[in-house]
């Protein structure tokens, strides 16, 4: 349950921040799947324990996979430069979410070429009121764009 709401959080902020700026839907898509896309990498839980821990917070969480999806932003977005700047910074949002937010296994930013994982000592567990104020604040986040875009929206049809 908790590891959904810290899921949904990646998500949240992601699109938060894909709406920082003016862009297409496309562009603001790009943004969001550079926070979630991460996460990919703990598919190994279906086949093994051991495939998990070999590939979780290695594989979708390393500097190669931020930079094939800058790549992909610059070449498919509207408006590569910006696109990828907020992809970057989505993708290491998420990694200071996960380093931050939880315990877990150390991310292996610089895998495949070292296995050295990186880990924060003061990290928050999953069950804090921390992690409850990130939260709510990306919920509150979310509530305020979408509401602001509502608006925008009913007021540009006038
Ligand atoms: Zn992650």
């Amino acid at each position: 349950m908790l590891s959904a709401l810290h899921f949904l959080t990646h998500i949240g902020l992601s699109w938060i921040l894909a709406n920082l700026l003016p862009g297409s839907r496309k562009d603001r898509w790009l943004v969001v799947l550079a926070g979630i896309l991460p996460d990919l990498d703990g598919v190994g839980i279906l086949w093994s324990h051991s495939a998990y821990l070999a590939t979780h917070r290695a594989v979708g969480h390393s500097l190669l996979f931020g930079l094939l999806l800058i790549a992909i932003a610059m070449l498919r977005a509207d408006r590569p430069w910006r696109t990828a700047a907020l992809t970057a910074i989505s993708f290491h949002l998420h990694l200071v979410l996960d380093l931050v937010g939880t315990g877990g296994l150390p991310i292996r930013y610089l895998w495949p070429f070292s296995d050295r994982g990186w880990s924060y000592q003061g990290r928050w567990v999953l069950a804090s009121w921390q992690n409850g104020l990130v939260m709510a604040a990306t919920l509150g986040g979310v509530l305020w764009i979408a509401w602001r875009r509502a608006r925008a929206g009913r007021t540009m049809s006038l």
